[in-house]
């Protein structure tokens, strides 16, 4: 039987660099796999179905949420946001590592159900970074990027519900940051009940 990959929450303010954290993570560790979330936002330009999103309506979106599809979900700036529940557990069932990058709310649902996670908050260094960050990426109109930016204080107070939290200031750094977490998580005794198991008989079967 296979060890259970990682299921890692990453969450933090919007704009904070969720995002471009896990691509570059995902080139450096080739075992994560990055859950699609579905959502009744529109699509923002350049982004595709079932590789950003899974774009639904709202009656779509509550229609699944009704059958209980959804590892999580929540309502954030208006719009629903969730996990389809079936992939995410057969990638885990597989062993592999699969990231979820979503809001606080679900976090802590996920959090409620998989007491293992291993859930990390990036923080851009200062508010006034994030809001160059929103006005940067140039993806949202000026009053989501306001919203965004005051619900960002609010959210940080929730942080210390996570295990690990990480400034993302300098790219690379913080990428680093994070895959050290993972890296460490994965070899915790806890999840490699199995691997010690075989050294142990090998050691026994030894002359
Ligand atoms: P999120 O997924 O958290 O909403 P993004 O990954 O989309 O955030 O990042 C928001 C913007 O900030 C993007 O334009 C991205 O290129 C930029 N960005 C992310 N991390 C950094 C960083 N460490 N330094 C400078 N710019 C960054
Ligand atoms: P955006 O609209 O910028 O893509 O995402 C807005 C917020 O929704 C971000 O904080 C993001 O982490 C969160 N989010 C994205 N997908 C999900 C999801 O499946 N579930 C939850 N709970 N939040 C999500």
């Amino acid at each position: 039987m296979k060890e259970r990959g990682l299921l890692i929450v990453i969450s933090g303010p919007s704009g904070a660099g969720k995002g471009t954290i896990c691509s570059e993570l995902r080139k450096e560790m080739p075992n994560l796999v990055y859950s699609v979330s579905m959502t009744t936002r529109d699509p923002r330009v350049g982004e595709k179905e079932g590789i950003n999103y899974f774009f639904r309506t709202k009656e779509q979106f509550e229609e699944l949420l009704a059958q209980g599809d959804f590892l999580e979900y929540a309502k954030v700036y208006d719009n629903y946001y969730g996990t389809p529940k079936a992939h995410v557990m057969d990638l885990l069932d597989e062993g592999k590592h699969v990231i979820l990058e979503i809001d606080i709310q679900g976090a802590m649902q996920v959090k409620d159900a998989f007491s293992d996670g291993v859930f990390i908050y990036i923080v851009p260094p200062s508010l006034s970074v994030l809001s160059n960050r929103l006005n940067g990426r140039g993806t949202d109109a000026q009053d989501v990027i306001n919203k965004r930016l005051s619900l960002a204080s609010s959210e940080l107070a929730l942080a210390h519900r996570y295990d690990y939290i990480v400034v993302n200031d300098i790219l690379d750094e913080a990428v680093e940051k994070v895959a050290s977490i993972l890296r460490a998580e994965a070899c915790k005794i806890s999840r490699n009940k199995e691997k010690i198991q075989d050294i142990y008989k090998q050691y026994m079967t030894k002359e």
